[in-house]
């Protein structure tokens, strides 16, 4: 029989074993210790009981457990992109069930955002399959009209359109974005076997980008491409070594599509998700971690495992940019079985404090937010 911990000894105990921010590495208010490489892969390699109690630790020192970020998705152009990206069914050289489509326009995207926010998401997501904005002044005029109206809702709003200049980051950020996504993927070492059209530092470069004009990096990666232990570690590396530690950290799991070049690719093990989360809550301890593409394939007790381990956002809602999501309403009575609640908009307190005074006062201050 287990007996429970005096509460007082309990927190003594999380933070014993929590990381600490030390003061070595970061920019802004936060700053955070450094890892290398090694150190990450011996964290890695932790037996995986012990290495979720310890990120279960890191994680009630910065977060509240209770709190789940929920983010709504909406593909507003797909299909028909130039580039080769290995595991995307939106990449025109391969013959997938994907068709090409438009750019949409401003209503379908308010009325979608509304009904995401009806649902509890608190943060709007919009995606466009395309390698960059070049040529495009008409159709980001009006993704930066769309990005005024979901911000204007009292939502956090993110965008991903591919490479950025410091000049469309500029105007993103003046329109009201509150972040950008943009995944490194997988490792460095590995990256030329998933994709060759765009370079490794050309994504660093679109996150300088993003980072220089005040906005929220979400990058993070997916599993399940072929990669190796040492890729997986590879990976937290990278985003541990810029200069600010992203604010977001989705992790997906493949979802391998038909028509792609990794469409025989097996499932990434479930052990190995949960590992890779608990690794990144240690090393990232103040980033939301997402639980993003595949986590409509796990079960309830799995993604729990997942929450336990630090993951403390999911896209939730109708669906993913081309695969598909658990619904609010499956996922509303998940949180409340496992008593979690959702995180307020600008809860976050290194998102809240980019938006400076376009805070509302129906928003919570970052004094009162969480990490
Ligand atoms: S992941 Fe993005 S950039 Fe790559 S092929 Fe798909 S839509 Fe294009």
């Amino acid at each position: 029989m287990f007996r429970s911990i005096p509460a007082r000894r309990a927190v003594h105990l999380s933070r014993t074993l929590a990381t600490h921010a030390s003061g070595t590495h970061g920019a802004g208010s936060t700053t955070y210790r450094s890892y290398a490489k090694k150190e990450i892969q011996t964290i890695y390699d932790t037996p995986l009981l012990d290495l979720v109690f310890r990120a279960a630790a890191v994680h009630r020192q910065h977060h509240d457990p209770s709190k789940i970020q929920l983010c709504t998705l909406m593909n507003i152009k797909s299909g028909g992109c130039s580039e080769d990206c290995s595991y995307c069914s939106q990449s025109s050289r391969y013959n997938t069930s994907t068709k090409a489509s438009k750019l949409v326009e401003i209503e379908p995207v308010i009325e979608a955002a509304r009904k995401a926010k009806e649902n509890g998401s608190t943060r709007f997501c919009m995606g466009a399959a395309w390698r960059d904005l070049s040529g495009r002044k008409r159709g980001f005029e009006r993704i930066l009209e769309m990005v005024r109206e979901v911000r204007g809702m009292g939502m956090e709003v993110c965008t991903t359109l591919g490479m950025l200049s410091p000049e469309q980051a500029r105007q993103l950020k003046e329109a009201g974005l509150t972040a950008y996504n943009h995944n490194l993927d997988t490792s460095r070492e590995f990256y030329p076997q998933v994709i060759t059209t765009r370079s490794y530092d050309d994504r660093l470069d679109t996150i300088s980008a993003v980072r220089d004009a005040g906005i929220s990096v979400c990058s993070g990666g997916i599993l399940g491409l072929g990669e190796t232990d040492a890729d997986r570690v590879g990976l937290i590396w990278e985003v541990s070594k810029m200069p600010e530690h992203p604010e977001s950290f989705p992790v997906n799991a493949l979802v391998p599509i038909p028509g792609t070049p990794l469409e025989g690719n097996e499932r990434v093990a479930y052990h190995t998700l949960v590992r890779t989360i608990a690794t990144a809550r240690i090393i990232l301890p103040n980033t939301i971690i997402r639980l993003a593409a595949g986590r409509n394939t796990l079960a309830e007790s799995e993604q729990a495992m997942c929450f336990m381990a630090g993951a403390n956002a999911v896209f939730t809602g109708e669906q993913m940019l081309t695969t598909p999501c658990s619904p609010w309403d499956e996922d509303k009575a998940m949180m409340e079985r496992w008593g979690l609640r959702g995180m307020l908009s600008f809860e976050q307190s290194s998102v809240a404090r980019k938006e400076g005074d376009r805070l509302g006062p129906d928003i919570p201050q970052p004094s009162a937010a969480v990490a």
